[in-house]
């Protein structure tokens, strides 16, 4: 549906004026600065994202240095920020940038867009708040609050809802400030017309506007599609130890944490004694072999159901031994041997193996 929009912008730059964040990329909104921010804040709180942030940007300045970094390296800035696309498709524009634009994010919407890992959403954010154009950047926040301002009951999982929400932002952006108005409607949407449990309409400078607070469908709106089940996978998770070192193994190039460490493991739960039955098989020394219990994973399409055993071998298992998953021939990489220490700060072991990494020494 269109939607005029134009009587929230006051109401809301009042309001962001004197409740903005203090947010480390705010302070000073340099281009490179604000992009890296955004990217790390899709799917993850604020809270977490600032040491996360500062980290990154003092190990890597500036796009020319994100370009050339290293990937493990790289990866390991991004540990625990999950979906690790993110980063790289964050190098592969940085090489872009250093390659056809001098170094630096264009000033233009258009451009900006067809960058790896920039949609419309990125693209807005840089756009207003770094070069100050006017563009809406409309993510789930956004989304939330201006449905409920209108009371509009369409499903925001569709692409065509969004993109009406953009034209009509688009339509009435303040062209003085067009970063704070998009940041201004995405702070309220985090920390007031809140996605979880009751908005609180009481502090909001939108109430007197409200659709949906006029007749309090605030809990109905924003409309959502069931999402498809996820996808169980069972796994059980080998942390196998020798001479004080464990083995990894890293993962093939595609698919789920594709490129990142893991332990190896195989796709079915297997008992204490079939697993070392398994092992058995596959000729390992063993010497012990600890049962460390169950632990899940949630990723977006899938879950992870994992049991894990630590087993400490009498002697490294050699170069060839197809520890993972040897029947499906899943993983061909050789293993590599790391101490705790050197998987703790060379790794990137991602999150989904946290609750096994416990039991490293
Ligand atoms: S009045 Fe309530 S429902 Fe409406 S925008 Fe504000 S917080 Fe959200």
């Amino acid at each position: 549906m269109m939607y005029d929009y134009s009587s929230t912008i006051e109401f809301l730059l009042d309001w962001y004026d004197q409740n903005a964040r203090i947010l480390p990329w705010r302070e000073n909104p340099k281009p490179y600065y604000v992009w890296i921010s955004e990217i790390m804040l899709q799917q993850t709180r604020v809270e977490a994202v600032k040491s996360y942030f500062e980290r990154f940007i003092h190990a890597l300045p500036d796009i020319h240095s994100l370009a050339v970094v290293d990937e493990d390296k790289l990866l390991k800035l991004w540990e625990g920020l999950g979906y690790y696309n993110r980063a790289r498709n964050l190098q592969k524009a940085a090489v872009i940038l250093v390659r056809d634009y001098g170094g630096e994010l264009p000033s233009d919407y258009t451009e900006l867009l067809k960058l790896p890992g920039i949609g419309s959403y990125t693209a807005g954010a840089i756009a207003s708040i770094a070069f100050h154009i006017a563009e809406p950047a409309v993510d789930g926040n956004v989304l939330r609050v201006m449905m409920r301002v209108s009371g509009c009951f369409d499903d925001i999982t569709e692409a065509k809802v969004k993109k009406q929400l953009e034209e009509d932002i688009r339509a009435v952006m303040p062209k003085s400030r067009p970063g704070d108005f998009n940041q201004a409607v995405m702070e309220l949407g985090a920390t007031v017309c809140i996605p979880v449990g009751r908005p609180l309409c009481d502090k909001c400078p939108l109430v007197h506007l409200c659709q949906a607070y006029k007749n309090r469908t605030e809990d109905k709106i924003p409309v959502k599609k069931e999402k498809k089940q996820r996808q169980i996978k069972e796994r059980t998770i080998f942390v196998i130890e020798a001479g004080g070192e464990y083995v990894l193994y890293k993962r093939e190039k595609k698919g789920l944490l594709a490129g990142l460490m893991e332990f190896p493991g195989i796709e079915m739960k297997l008992s204490s004694s079939a697993a070392e039955e398994y092992l058995d098989k596959m000729g390992y020394s063993m010497e012990q072999i600890i049962p460390l219990g169950d632990a899940k994973h949630i990723f977006s399409h899938v879950e992870w159901h994992m049991t894990g055993y630590l087993v400490r071998l009498q002697e490294r298992v050699a170069e060839d031994t197809k520890i993972y998953g040897a029947e499906k021939g899943m993983n061909k990489n050789p293993p590599v041997w790391a101490s705790a220490k050197e998987i703790e700060e060379i790794y990137s072991l991602p999150s989904a193996f946290d609750y096994y990494k416990k039991f490293l020494i």
